[in-house]
């Protein structure tokens, strides 16, 4: 601090955005308050964390030889708990920062667009986690002390009721770090009883690395004499040993499970080890634990989540493996242990190959973690393999949250590219809504079917309704439904082949189906008799395609319209729209067949008299109607005018 006069009391405003999450939790009827404790216990985790990695390079901080731990101390007649840790601690400016606005940007437009009870808590913790904040579902006030580890600051208390404003007082503290006195509601007293700490702490926060202690008053005689007999807790009780009056409790067991040899660790202690690790409710899909020193010191617990987190995609997500060096923390989001595409996978790596004082910037360039990224992608993946082959269901549900992270890697990660094609499921004509892999398709395709079609669609439902599958729904082919408009444009600009056969769209121009013996000259023959319409068809859409011509792959459909461009453009033509910008259109050719009523009914009426001008509408029509299914429609509203013309002219008597 400079020498000018400190500043006295200060009564200052939360941001907006704290604000509107205040008053949400305040009204919520969120029934599972306990969080809040583990919120807290684990930002007290956090800043211990954080001292821990600042001190071993800089011992110049107030209390360097303190107990790293955090305390509980429940006052049950008064309705007070107190938590508190000897961690970093706050300064008067972070007091206002962290505990007076919200810094991620997410969460400011998340909260900009709901109202107070249009939004519950669940879905605020979905999003982003409510963490501090969340101290206000159980407190009346909560005044929070803090002294930051920095020798030259002094302490400072940060007092609010969850109301508008909050206030900032110099305090008298002489230890390291925060305490937070919570003044429970009336309703809530209960978080000040020692047997339900004990247990909110066992069931979200037992695996915390830093011991959580149970701070009471020792009580003299009071109990002496009937628990003589009882059996006493005697491993965790520490007596009142420098008689001060109070005893500790340590509450968790601390246990770093990754460092266990994995047979000795239970299946319910890997799923209670994620849920706090993800401060979340779920268990895990699928955990795996690696313990290996060579070619590199790895101790390593992973999982898949069971769903995809709803922020997955936004840039204010923080993902990454918790990395350890000898059990102390070095980055608690790191983002080079594994390639991009499986940021959806959780865990802790802890090694020893990592110098403990490297910096976080520097471990990417550390030769360690090249190799443990390339171990554990392949361990990721090679889990993945068996979970499908001995749980299909399960593997389902991994492909449904994860498979667009499957298809992202084939683009990117040309290393692991054999296993990734291993892992890719697809829907298709007649796997009736089962999850299939390439190789189930090539092995059951007919003998002279020499590609992998696959059709696209914005959905399941429109690839369904493809008239692009009318030849192979007749001929018995199957054809893969690419429905993801995202993951599948990707995916098809990726993977061009398997076991050399092409994956071709069905929607290409020149498209090479099995058994086209004699359908040739049907076409030719079929293109003669239409020519007129044909001809018809090019004056009114003009420019608007590339071509019209009959064709002999439609048959429950009039029409269609083919691709008939490189097939990267296509894809990349895809992208471009999908990411809104405007890209060259390749114009499709619209084919026509010959034997459908419509087709024969307008030829008909084209022979009558070629200049009606209900052809013309008709014509317009059967391209919108084309439009339409590819996906492709600028404006379908547009067409009503159109389709009413068309129904007046069809329903005179
Ligand atoms: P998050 O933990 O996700 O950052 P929180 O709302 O839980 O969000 O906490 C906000 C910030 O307040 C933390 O990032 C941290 O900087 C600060 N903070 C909270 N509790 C403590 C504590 N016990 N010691 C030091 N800093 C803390
Ligand atoms: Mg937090």
């Amino acid at each position: 601090m400079s020498d000018t006069v400190a500043p006295g009391p200060e009564k200052l405003q939360y941001q907006t955005e704290v604000k509107q999450l205040l008053d949400i939790l305040a009204h919520s009827l969120y029934t599972e308050k306990d969080i809040f404790l583990r919120e807290l216990i684990s930002n007290a985790s956090d800043a211990l964390n954080r001292i821990q990695f600042e001190m071993l390079t800089n011992q110049d901080v107030t209390d360097a030889d303190a107990e790293l731990a955090i305390w509980l101390e429940p006052e049950r007649d008064a309705g007070i708990l107190r938590i508190s840790d000897s961690g970093i601690g706050m300064n008067r400016e972070e007091l206002v920062t962290n505990l007076g606005t919200i810094a991620h940007s997410g969460a400011k437009a998340f909260l900009n667009g709901v109202e107070p009870g249009e939004t519950s808590v669940e879905e605020i913790i979905g999003q982003f986690g409510v963490g501090f904040y969340s101290v206000f579902m159980v407190a009346k006030e909560v005044r929070v002390t803090s002294r930051s580890h920095c020798p030259e600051e002094s302490g400072w208390t940060w007092i609010s009721d969850g109301g508008s404003e909050y206030e900032l007082v110099p305090a008298d503290k002489a230890s390291r770090g925060t305490e937070i006195e919570i003044r429970l509601k009336d309703d809530d007293s209960d978080f000040a009883d020692a047997w339900r700490l004990e247990e909110i702490v066992k069931r979200h926060s037992d695996f915390v690395s830093f011991p959580i202690y149970l701070v009471e008053p020792v009580e003299p005689d009071a109990d002496a004499e009937t628990d003589e007999d009882a059996e006493a807790p005697v491993e965790a009780v520490a007596a009142d040993e420098d008689g001060d009056g109070v005893s500790q409790t340590k509450l968790n067991s601390q246990t770093a499970i990754w460092r266990q040899t994995p047979s000795s660790v239970l299946e319910e202690d890997y799923n209670q080890f994620f849920r706090q690790l993800a401060l979340g409710a779920d268990d895990p899909l699928l955990h795996m634990h690696l313990v290996t020193d060579s070619p590199v010191d790895i101790r390593t617990v992973l999982f898949i989540p069971s769903k995809r987190p709803d922020d997955i995609f936004m840039a204010h997500r923080e993902d990454g493996l918790r990395l350890y060096s000898r059990k102390i923390l070095i980055q608690k989001h790191n983002r080079d242990l594994l390639p991009e595409y499986l940021r959806f996978v959780e865990g802790v790596v802890d090694s020893e190959d990592l110098p403990l004082n490297v910096s976080r910037e520097t471990i990417q360039d550390n030769p360690a973690t090249r190799q443990i990224s390339q171990t554990l992608a392949r361990r990721v993946l090679r889990e993945l393999d068996r979970l499908a082959g001995r749980d299909e269901e399960k593997y389902a549900q991994f492909w449904e949250q994860f498979g667009m992270f499957v298809k992202a890697g084939l683009a990117t990660d040309f290393e692991h590219r054999d296993s990734l094609i291993g892992l890719l499921r697809f829907k298709s004509t007649k796997s009736d809504g089962d999850w299939i892999t390439l190789e189930q398709y090539a092995e059951r395709m007919p003998a002279n079917q020499k590609f992998i079609y696959y059709v696209e669609g914005p959905d399941l439902d429109a690839a369904r309704r493809s008239p692009h599958l009318d030849y192979y729904k007749a001929h018995d082919l199957e054809v893969l439904y690419f429905s993801d408009p995202v993951a599948d444009a990707y995916l098809s600009m990726s993977l061009m082949d398997f076991r050399e056969m092409k994956l071709v769209n069905v929607d290409s121009a020149d498209v090479e189906v099995p058994d086209t013996a004699g359908d040739e000259e049907a076409s030719v023959e079929a293109d003669e008799a239409l020519q007129g319409l044909v001809e018809k068809f090019k004056a009114v859409l003009g420019e608007r395609v590339e071509d019209v011509r009959s064709s002999n792959l439609l048959v429950e459909n009039p029409s269609r319209l083919v691709y008939a461009g490189e097939s990267m453009s296509r894809a990349f033509e895809r992208m471009s729209n999908l990411m809104g910008q405007e890209a060259p259109q390749q114009k499709r050719i619209l084919e026509l067949n010959s034997d459908h009523e419509l087709v024969r009914n307008l030829k008909a009426r084209h022979d009558a008299d070629a200049a009606d001008p209900l052809l013309t509408e008709l014509i317009e029509q059967v391209y919108d109607n084309a439009l339409l299914l590819e996906d492709m429609h600028p404006e379908p509203a547009a067409m009503t005018e159109r389709i009413l013309a068309i129904m007046v002219a069809a329903s005179r008597a």
